[in-house]
């Protein structure tokens, strides 16, 4: 046998026990006549002490070896060990692995460099607080299986080759082999599988599915990524979103002991977007967006009297802390987001201090600080046009100074459900609608009829969930009648033709008796870094791609060999 137990099984009850230990040398220090080593394994360190007499082999940092001993009571505890109040007499230390020195320090804190860590994954994943993270992940795996199994739902694999799937991103194309000029895509998500499932009975469906875009990486997104992937037959939109938070529930208590209360808070999109500036509002701190068209349309400014919609954040005690400097980096976060400007208005004891107060009038000035509430020493930011410009830019610099002003307390969790999405976006680029979800989100019953009349006012049965100011996942109800299915994908421009050569054989399934149904899909890695605490998605995943979307480790991807892509059919052009 080669370990008796973990390292932190091991505690000041095991006081004389003798055990067999195995793991990485964390440290070593050498005094002579006793020598002492942290001995490191997936539960964390242990203390070994080898006093005289005891043969030690060259032993160094990393090295992988196994020590039998007597677990003995420590003289001084040392309090940053879980095991610190114990040591390990060691008898008998023997090398089973040599290790060379390791181009990194192997600790939660490290200095080294990203790309390095990735190209030596498996050492960084020796680190501590990657492994909890994994073991959290894992864990949050756990309660998907176990919940979803007890509620009724069958876990089904769906293909990895398969046609392009809508979710509105580039997708990776595989060549086929056996059909020049024929190509797989991966899919972007299991979104028509699983409605196929429903139509094939299934009733209770969910996956932890692997799904693949090629989109611009950024910190929080990466080209492949895991979704707990749910669809469900024959309930309503309430029914659906209180299983999905008794999945919440049981995760967030059975991963980090946090309580969650239920029924979620259900917000409107129109809501989202109009107090808190964004579809994934952060409600953890208030900097509400306040509507000041009504007062700032009369002055003289024409920037104010020719907007649509004029909006403000008060950002309580900021006055005095904000400098030309601090006016110079607003207005170029506001030219960021397409606007010419940003109104600041400091409120003094000696009254309010904007360079556009010569174009207001006093009774402009004392509604603008009765509306929004603004106290002495408050800064009030106002952007002025488009509404949801508006709202999006001052959600923006909502969530910058609740960061930097220390707003949110930390391990605090915020859930709710934004629902009431609109079914359609219009793209002024592309002249047409698109679907904001994906094509086969049903209309909301109250809007339905404006499908005909006016696309834009239509609603949809859509939900996302918001934790934090993090989408961690989203879904819909779908559309089962093949009618409307029609008129939708009419509207989002595409012809019977475009209809016939991408969902042909998911439309023509809808022809044979359809269920109504809906679902969703938790992105895992989302719910990961919420759950560790982590801004960084590659922190929660084992074997990441860098931000260029390969692999510094493998090197992935790669040129083939010659004869590879003349099976395929393939030629490279320079
Ligand atoms: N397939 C959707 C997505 O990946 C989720 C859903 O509608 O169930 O966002």
């Amino acid at each position: 046998m080669l370990r008796s137990c973990y390292n932190t099984d091991l505690s000041i009850k095991d006081v004389g026990k003798e055990v067999a230990l195995v793991g990485w040398v964390s440290k070593k220090r050498d005094l002579g006549s006793l020598t002492f080593i942290d001995l490191r394994d997936r539960s964390g360190i242990i203390q070994l002490t080898v006093g005289e007499g005891v043969e030690i082999p060259d032993i160094r940092n990393e090295y992988v070896i196994q020590a039998k001993g007597k677990v003995a009571k420590k003289d001084v505890p040392n309090k940053n060990l879980k095991t610190g109040e114990i040591e390990v007499l060691v008898k008998e230390i023997k090398v089973l692995s040599k290790a060379k020195t390791t181009p990194m320090i192997i600790a939660d804190e490290t200095d080294a460099l990203e790309d390095l860590r990735l190209k030596y994954r498996y050492l960084d994943l020796r680190r501590p607080c990657l492994q909890e993270n994994l073991k959290k992940r894992a864990k949050i795996v756990h309660c998907a299986h176990e919940y979803f199994d007890e509620n009724g739902f069958v876990e089904v694999e769906t293909p990895c080759l398969t046609l392009s799937t809508p979710e509105g991103a580039r997708d990776y194309i595989v060549p086929s082999r056996v059909t020049h000029g024929a190509f797989y895509a991966l899919p972007q998500s299991p979104q028509l599988f699983k409605q196929l499932l429903m139509i094939g009975g299934m009733e209770r469906y969910y996956q932890i599915a692997r799904c693949f875009r090629d989109e611009d990486l950024r910190q929080d997104r990466q080209p492949e990524f895991t979704q707990i992937d749910l669809e469900m037959s024959f309930l309503d939109q309430d029914e659906v979103l209180t299983i999905m938070e008794g999945f919440l529930k049981k995760t967030f208590k059975e991963t980090i002991g946090v309580d969650i209360k239920t029924p979620l808070r259900r917000m409107d999109y129109a809501e989202a977007v109009d107090v808190y500036g964004s579809d994934k509002p952060d409600t953890r701190f208030g900097l509400h967006l306040i509507d000041v068209t009504e007062i700032l349309q009369k002055s003289e400014f024409n920037g104010y009297r020719e907007a649509k919609s004029i909006k403000a954040i008060v950002i309580p005690g900021q006055a005095p802390e904000t400098s030309r400097k601090v006016i110079d980096q607003l207005t170029l976060e506001a030219k960021k987001f397409g606007f010419g400007g940003i109104g600041v208005y400091k409120v003094t004891e000696n009254g309010v201090e904007s360079s556009l107060l010569k174009f207001m009038n006093e009774e402009q000035v004392k509604d603008l600080v009765i509306k929004t509430e603004a106290k002495v020493n408050d800064l009030i930011l106002v952007l002025a046009g488009e509404h949801d410009k508006v709202c999006f830019a001052l959600g923006a610099l909502r969530s910058q100074y609740a960061h930097k002003l220390g707003y949110i307390r930390p391990n605090t969790y915020d859930l709710l459900w934004v629902v009431n999405f609109p079914l359609f976006e219009y793209s002024e680029t592309e002249g047409r609608y698109k679907a904001l979800h994906h094509p086969f989100t049903r209309p909301t019953p109250e809007t339905e009829h404006y499908l005909d009349s006016d696309p834009s006012k239509v609603l949809s049965a859509a939900y996302d969930i918001v934790i934090n100011g993090y989408e961690a996942g989203g879904g819909s109800l779908r559309i089962y009648d093949q009618d409307m299915q029609k008129k939708v994908f009419n509207i989002l421009g595409f012809s019977d033709e475009d209809i016939a050569r991408k969902f042909g054989y998911f439309v023509k399934a809808f022809e044979y008796g359809t269920p109504p149904h809906g679902g969703i899909a938790f992105g895992l890695e989302r719910l990961s870094m919420i759950i560790c605490g982590t801004e960084n998605i590659r922190d929660v995943i084992a074997f990441p791609k860098n931000l260029k979307a390969s692999c510094p480790m493998s090197n992935a991807p790669c040129p083939v060999d010659p004869d590879q892509l003349e099976d395929l059919g393939i030629k490279i052009v320079e």
